[in-house]
């Protein structure tokens, strides 16, 4: 049990979760759906926007969209089932399909008077993913599908537009190599190899880098033979010149991106179930790049930055959408159509808020205009950062768009603790100086060491250096440094280019299109206004305010732990503040649980208090004995051969411990305390090297070989399942003899002051009543001598940890002799799995990564097998004794979906450290809400 003793009850480290990977459910060739694969959208329209499982989200909202009569370009939606059939029967169809696409196409070209693969008037399409939850940039997109050297002729001639027609076929020719081809950037390589391609001719024939809107009609058919040179040499193959041959090529390749790193990456960090598969969507092409009346964009209807009500999004002039999200040019604000194309942004004013009053939600949205008329591609729910998802959900209320129940459930339980994030430092970023801005695209404050690549910057983090990943632009193969990195700088791209896309759902710091900043890939350097940063230097982001510093900026705290816990009376003006605490308010209003706290110290205490905890749901009284000289008196005690001696060293702990609870009381204000007995196996608490053993020994005036001696005679082959928890206090009763007479007579002092106090025994690692019982006996006697000594009447229970499955499983024997149970999960996990918690980080890595696990048990319950055990003991308890109070304190107090698990079980309360006490109180009312 390597430092279990020695562990703060401070903030959690970062959790890992995973995704299960289970083998999907068989999909026969006749689906659930009566064999039906493909659902149609436009002027019929088959889905709607609650079927998002089988059309995933893009599907379902395009289908809503025609429902409400926004102008969406009309398509079809391959079903999520055929990814699983496609999965489950080596990558190959359901024999309907092909009909039924066929089907569709008809439709789109009924639709839009085209044809697929027409020598006159050729329909293109788009071919996307959409999985049910969106999963940025994870995918594939192909766009101007029907494209080949004789249909690109026809629609220059249809639409008089060599140059548009052209630019679409490169456009296509390079995404489709890429996606479906696989010609991809090789590790050696910085650059995409298409793009290397253009660079190249730019130089040849122009000596320099431009835009690429300004290549001519020549410059693209050039573009176009090089670019399928180079997927012949790549990929070996040529490129093919049948549409459908295309298209059944595009949908392999957006059914084989489910599996693709980046994807599982993703799914593993945001929890999505493989099995869910993702769905595929046709839709005929609208034309952002026919000329300056055309353009592409992407919009929020409000700023999912920073919460604010205000149109917010970006656009290019001729352009196609993505061109818009790579962040190759730096768009333009929204704001600006006003004046380029007013009517049209007349018409994205209405559909915002169409959209907004339709969907009750802020919308993310897509939209392409063709020679002036707006149509759109796409909208989902935005994802947000925790400060503006708290804006937002205040002010629909206000706004009466939703109810208080629906803004609770908008904030998202695991984002909160972005909220209690450290910002700069006033004072100190007042000395520093900006040296570049760019756009606040995820907020809050981050130092680190500069990294330029994914791969460095991994490393770096994984050596415990503090790294901030600075890139031009990135792209979805950056995700592992953008996890690892505490904050994003990119030099290009606006605030719906990747990295502000991802920034803003993993709340990183994030500054993006910082055109200032030189990042020079080859000589691993960054310059800024001839300033130069090699890899390895600091610098620091404010991704609030979208400035960038030189060097280390010190940090201070959120405005909500100030106004919180130091009283900052200007911290508890702002806006952020009062939000939180009306967020707070209604989670009471809603919850059923209460929330507790695992402290250890009055500071603890406070705070918690402070952050809305009702009392203390796991004192360690471990974690006291390492203060100053205790641990000498401890030690003293432990190596005493003689009840007398041990006595004795127990007596100098006593002052100490009765201190300690005292001062707790006092923070904890009448509020209840659960105090746990000494639980550690003893061995912990001695020195282990040879002089540390020495000093001891001459600190206690023994002979080093004495305390040697003792520590190989407290080894044990397994602690944690060795001479520890209850066994300590039944083997040495005059350690829980000294424990409970500290309880006492610290609880006898402060009620004498006026407080209440309200103790709560706890034993640790019962496994059998009689273990409880004999605890009991040792509580009951110091608290009756206790009581007659200082003339006082005491409050309290005694109760018991369910830590050990004997425990759970005979819980209605136990809950006899225990007034409460108090669950232990972390040792629950570590007994019920037979996976040692301080050891199992060697293999368990693995064990996600095969979807062994769904997620790390340590942290999110093992709801099947853990979870059966606490719902045993929940039925037992309270068969035994109804009113039984019952709670969990192990780390898994302070995890959002464990939590919704708890409240399912029906228990009391949870109990987590401080700085989770918010993020389990949302948890616990949206379990609540949830729940009814
Ligand atoms: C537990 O086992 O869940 C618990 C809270 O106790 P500890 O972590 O101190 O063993
Ligand atoms: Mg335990």
């Amino acid at each position: 049990m390597a430092k279990k003793a020695k562990k703060k009850a401070a903030r959690p480290a970062a959790r890992k979760t995973a995704t299960k990977r289970t083998s999907a459910k068989k999909t026969s060739a006749k689906s659930g759906n009566g064999g039906k694969f493909v659902y149609l959208f436009g002027k019929k329209t088959d889905g709607n926007g609650t079927m998002k499982p089988l059309l995933g989200g893009k599907g379902a909202n395009l289908a809503e969209m025609c429902r409400i009569g926004l102008p969406v370009p009309p398509g079809f939606t391959i079903t999520t089932e055929v990814c699983t059939y496609y999965y489950d029967h080596k990558r190959s169809y359901p024999s309907p399909l092909q009909g039924q696409m066929k089907a569709g196409v008809s439709a789109i070209e009924k639709q839009t008077g085209k044809k697929f693969g027409d020598l006159k008037n050729p329909l293109l399409v788009s071919v996307r993913s959409g999985a049910r939850d969106s999963m940025p940039g994870m995918m594939d997109t192909i766009l101007n599908l029907g494209l080949n050297d004789q249909t690109v002729e026809a629609l220059a001639n249809k639409t008089n537009n060599p140059r548009f027609a052209w630019d679409c076929y490169r456009r296509f020719v390079q995404m489709y190599g890429d996606v479906v081809l696989g010609v991809q950037k090789r590790p050696d390589e910085d650059h995409e190899p298409f793009e290397t391609v253009i660079e190249t001719l730019k130089h040849e024939r122009y000596h320099k880098d431009f835009e690429d809107t300004k290549l001519t009609v020549e410059d693209l058919k050039e573009l176009v033979a090089r670019f399928k040179a180079l997927v012949k040499e790549r990929a070996g193959k040529n490129f093919p010149a049948s549409p459908w041959d295309q298209l059944m090529g595009a949908i392999s390749a957006v059914f084989g991106s489910w599996m693709n790193d980046r994807a599982i990456v993703y799914r593993r960090k945001y929890n999505i179930p493989t099995e869910w598969g993702t769905a595929v969507n046709v839709q005929a092409m609208v034309y952002g790049n026919t000329g300056d009346d055309s353009g592409s964009g992407v919009a929020f209807t409000r700023n999912p930055a920073n919460g604010a009500k205000e149109f917010y999004g970006e656009f290019l002039i001729n352009a196609q959408g993505e061109d818009v999200v790579a962040g190759v040019r730096t768009p333009e604000p929204v704001a600006e159509l006003k004046k380029q194309m007013p009517k049209a942004y007349q018409e994205l004013e209405r559909i915002r808020q169409t959209l907004e009053r339709h969907f009750k939600d802020v919308q993310d949205f897509e939209f392409t205009i063709e020679d002036g008329i707006v149509y759109m591609l796409q909208t989902r729910n935005g994802k947000r950062t925790a400060m503006a998802a708290l804006k937002f959900s205040m002010d629909m209320c206000k706004e009466k768009l939703i109810d208080w129940k629906t803004a609770v459930m908008r904030n998202p339980a695991d984002q909160l603790e972005q909220l209690l994030a450290p910002v700069f430092d006033v004072s100190e970023v007042a000395k520093a100086k900006a040296i570049a801005t760019g756009l606040p695209a995820g907020p809050g404050a981050a130092s680190g060491r500069i990294y330029l690549n994914a791969d460095r910057a991994v490393t770096a983090a994984d050596k415990g250096e503090k790294v901030l990943l600075v890139r031009v632009e990135t792209s979805p193969e950056d995700l592992r440094g953008m996890i690892a990195a505490e904050g994003i700088l990119t030099a290009r791209g606006g605030v719906s280019s990747h990295a502000a896309l991802v920034a803003r759902q993993m709340g990183k710091v994030c500054v993006c299109g910082a055109a200032a900043v030189e990042v020079n890939y080859h000589a691993r350097t960054v310059t800024v206004d001839g300033q130069k940063f090699n890899e390895g230097d600091w610098m620091s982001i404010d991704g609030t305010a979208g400035k960038v510093f030189a060097g280390q900026v010190k940090t201070a705290p959120s405005e909500i732990v100030a106004g919180l816990l130091d009283d900052d009376e200007g911290a508890k003006k702002t806006e952020k503040f009062k939000s939180f605490q009306q967020l707070m308010k209604w989670c009471d209003q809603a919850t059923r649980m209460s929330v507790r706290t695992n402290a250890d110290t009055p500071e603890q205490t406070q705070n918690a208090i402070a952050f809305g905890a009702v009392g203390i749901g796991l004192c360690r009284t471990e974690h006291m004995f390492f203060e100053g000289n205790r641990i000498d008196a401890m030690r003293e005690m432990i190596l005493a051969e003689t009840l007398e001696a041990r006595k004795a060293a127990l007596a100098k702990l006593l002052p100490y411990q009765r201190e300690d609870f005292a001062g707790i009381f006092r923070a904890l204000k009448g509020y209840p305390a659960t105090i746990r007995f000494l639980d550690p196996p003893l061995h912990e608490f001695l020195p282990h090297t040879p002089e540390l053993q020495q000093d001891l020994a001459k600190k206690l005036g023994v002979t080093a070989q004495k305390i040697h001696s003792r520590v190989e005679q407290l080894h044990e082959f397994n602690p944690m399942l060795g001479f520890r928890g209850c066994r300590l206090g039944i083997g040495y009763p005059e350690i829980s003899e000294m424990q409970a007479r500290a309880v006492f007579e610290a609880a006898a002092l402060v009620q004498k002051e006026g407080i209440k106090v309200k103790p709560e025994i706890m034993i640790p690692l019962v496994g059998f009543k009689k273990e409880l019982d004999l605890q009991i006996e040792v509580v009951h006697k110091a608290a009756r001598e206790v009581q007659a000594e200082q003339k006082v009447k005491l409050n309290y229970l005694v109760g018991t940890m369910i830590e050990i499955p004997r425990g759970a499983l005979t819980a209605d024997e136990i809950a006899q002799s225990a007034e409460f149970f108090s669950f232990g999960t972390n040792d629950l996990t570590q007994t019920g799995l037979g996976m040692s918690r301080d050891d199992s980080g060697s293999f368990l890595p693995a064990y996600t990564e095969l979807e062994i696990v769904k997620n790390n048990p340590f942290a999110t319950i093992d709801q099947t097998g853990v979870g059966q055990l606490v719902d045993i003991a929940v039925t037992k308890g309270r068969q035994t004794r109804p009113d039984i109070k019952l709670g969990i304190c192990g780390e898994h107090g302070g995890d959002p979906s464990s939590i919704h698990f708890f409240e399912k079980v029906g228990l009391d309360y949870v109990s987590c450290s401080p700085y989770r006490v918010p993020v389990a109180r949302l948890a616990a009312a949206q379990a609540r809400l949830s729940s009814k």
